[in-house]
């Protein structure tokens, strides 16, 4: 995969190359990132990239030149753009495995106060928010972008770092993860989990993958087509859960 980032500070992306696990996808070959200076396409003498809003507000917006012009210079017929916005459609973990089968993206960072609709309309494949909220730049998203596809592309993790169990990967969180030692500060790993026993093993994450996505994030369970195993292990969840809330204990 190539990724294209166009943005007025390549400088911030220049550790991503070396960085843990995107380091390594790079060394690798599976990915190629290069970010673009948008100013550097700017035709004004002064490289000037951003201009007063049309009809009055706060702020500069970024000109449909430099901007557009920086797209062109790396856009071919497989190229997918995006624009990170805070108007988009949120992040998921669905998305982030569709456009991991891209061969090609380029990601828009704007700035200011964001970039004129004539680039949306006319250059952008699809607008993508973190969250609902505004950061001052596209940068740390596209950051976050890169990040959660880079780790889905073939052979990039490890098996013993393999996502299909991970939180949102089936729509449910993850469950409780231990390390060693066994027993720390008086603290104990459940049971369960150094008993060797499989079945059981696999019974309890299952069990508690449902629990803790009930806990912290009901309405992913309302996205989620269940098989009949997972509706009565969600229904003991709600079950012991509830029960213990009137009971008063944890
Ligand atoms: N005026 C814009 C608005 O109200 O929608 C916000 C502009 S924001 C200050 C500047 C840039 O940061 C945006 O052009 C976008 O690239 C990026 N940005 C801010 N919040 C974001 C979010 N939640 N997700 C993705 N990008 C975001």
């Amino acid at each position: 995969m190539k990724i294209d980032v166009l943005t007025l500070f390549p400088e911030i992306f220049s550790f991503i190359n070396e960085w843990s696990i995107l380091g390594r996808a790079v060394a690798d070959n599976k990915v190629t990132i290069s970010s673009h200076n948008i100013r550097d396409f700017s035709l004004d003498k002064h490289k000037k990239v951003d201009d007063y809003p049309y009809g009055g507000g706060h702020g500069m917006v970024m000109m449909p030149q430099p901007v557009i012009d920086s797209i062109n210079s790396v856009k071919s017929d497989d190229s997918h753009v995006i624009y990170l916005s805070p108007k988009g459609s949120v992040l998921t973990q669905e998305k982030l495995t569709e456009l991991s089968k891209k061969n090609h993206l380029i990601l828009l960072c704007g700035h200011y106060e964001g970039i004129d609709q004539r680039i949306i309309d006319n250059c952008v494949d699809e607008e993508i928010s973190l969250g609902d909220y505004v950061l001052t730049g596209g940068e740390l998203p596209a950051m976050v972008l890169i990040d959660g596809i880079t780790r889905l592309l073939p052979e990039v993790l490890s098996t013993s770092e393999a996502y299909e169990e991970e939180s949102h990967y089936n729509g449910l969180l993850e469950y409780p993860q231990y390390t060693r030692p066994a027993k720390y500060l008086g603290m104990e790993v459940p049971e369960v989990l150094i008993s060797g026993h499989h079945a059981n093993i696999k019974e309890y994450q299952e069990r508690e993958s449902m629990r803790v996505t009930y806990i912290n994030r009901p309405d992913l369970l309302d996205k989620i087509k269940m098989t009949d195993r997972q509706k009565s292990v969600l229904k003991e969840v709600v079950n012991s859960v509830e029960r213990r809330k009137t009971d008063g204990s944890n």
